[in-house]
């Protein structure tokens, strides 16, 4: 391409998802995917669905979902916004929210998909390191900041936040939006929602990818203010009034119903979860603390990425990252109990 052209053109570094496999004969714990399928109740309105009433466009503001939502959660409906994935619901959040001369803050090990937004919009960022336990330190947070974005339990470390810190970087920062991205809080975390009362600076981000096994339907959903919420369905409505399908608000309307079913699933994974890192320890790992549906860990003797590579060839797949601080340690997602199995049966044949 000749300069002048390439000159005109947004040049980006995206966000590298984990990698799909094409086969069904792996073992897939590297996108903290859901170990079983989603409830029956979503089974039900998909067999329900009437494909006819696709003729017609869907209803631009997931009405219906977003009551759902809100009723679960005691909210109003104007406390809810939903969207293609929270990834989606997060672009638009950064876009609506992070509108500063200002750095943004966030974690130096963290969702990596942040700073890949801050490029796309331009926004300026600055990291604040974890302690060096992975711990997030609410006091870091006490600067001039354009916003404040904080996973919780972050990713991919599983370490969640105890209340009161949240509420202390909420409370230090009333002249920015802090979002709270909760993608794995129904594992075991603690949301910062009723602080949604007390705070309209507050923005907290949920998705029906990890918790309700429907990472292929693409739902996710922030809760706030009421004028919070107004700002984010103004640009969304700027952008693409239909980000949600009629498919996907059906079902995700259905999955809401089936709460016993999921937490119960919850506490498979988590009971899962705990006999998997005391194997792993008994195997010479030293794993944190988890309170998502994964764990993060690393080996005593054996450098992460030669495990790593050891067990894709085995057809299992876990996420490496090859960062800063953390390209000693796997992110393993929790499967089935089998699932494990077979991974603990891999590694000790490795180490
Ligand atoms: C998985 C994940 C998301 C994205 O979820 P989608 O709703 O599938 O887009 C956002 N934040 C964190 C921290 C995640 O792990």
């Amino acid at each position: 391409m000749n300069e002048k052209l390439l000159q005109k053109i947004k040049k980006v570094t995206p966000y590298i998802p984990g990698e799909q496999p094409k086969t069904n004969r792996i073992i897939k714990l590297n996108t903290n995917e859901h170990a079983y399928p989603p409830s029956p109740s979503v089974l039900e309105a998909y067999k329900s669905f009437d494909p006819a009433t696709l003729r017609k466009y869907p209803d631009s503001d997931s009405n219906s979902l977003n009551q759902s939502i809100a009723d679960h959660y005691g909210l109003e409906k104007s406390q809810v916004f939903s969207g293609n994935g929270s990834d989606e619901v997060l672009a638009l959040a950064f876009l609506t929210y992070f509108q500063s001369d200002l750095p943004v803050l966030f974690s130096d090990i963290t969702y990596s998909f942040y700073k890949v937004w801050c490029a796309l919009y331009d926004i300026p960022y600055e990291l604040v390191p974890l302690a060096d336990d992975f711990t997030i330190n609410a006091a870091d947070y006490n600067r001039p900041n354009g916003g404040v974005i904080i996973a919780n339990p972050n990713a991919p470390t599983s370490i969640g936040m105890e209340l009161c810190h949240i509420e202390e970087i909420i409370k230090n920062n009333r002249e920015s939006v802090v979002i709270v991205d909760e993608a794995y809080v129904d594992f075991g975390g603690v949301s910062a929602l009723p602080l949604l009362d007390k705070y309209e600076n507050l923005l907290v981000v949920h998705t029906f990818s990890k918790f309700r096994s429907l990472a292929g339907l693409r739902i996710g959903y922030a809760m706030g203010s009421s004028q919070l919420i107004a700002y984010l369905s103004h640009v969304k409505n700027a952008f693409n009034s239909y980000p949600l399908d009629s498919i996907q608000q059906a079902m995700a309307t259905a999955a809401l119903m089936d709460k016993a079913y999921y937490l119960e699933r919850a506490a498979i994974i988590t009971k899962t979860r705990e006999s998997f890192a005391a194997q792993l320890a008994e195997l010479g790992f030293q794993t944190l603390d988890s309170q998502a549906n994964f764990v993060f860990t690393t080996h005593k003797k054996h450098p992460a990425k030669a495990i790593y590579e050891y067990l894709k060839e085995q057809n299992i797949f876990v996420r490496y990252f090859d960062a800063d601080r953390i390209s000693n340690h796997l992110r393993i997602t929790i499967g089935t109990d089998e699932e494990m199995a077979s991974l603990l049966s891999a590694l000790k044949n490795f180490l």
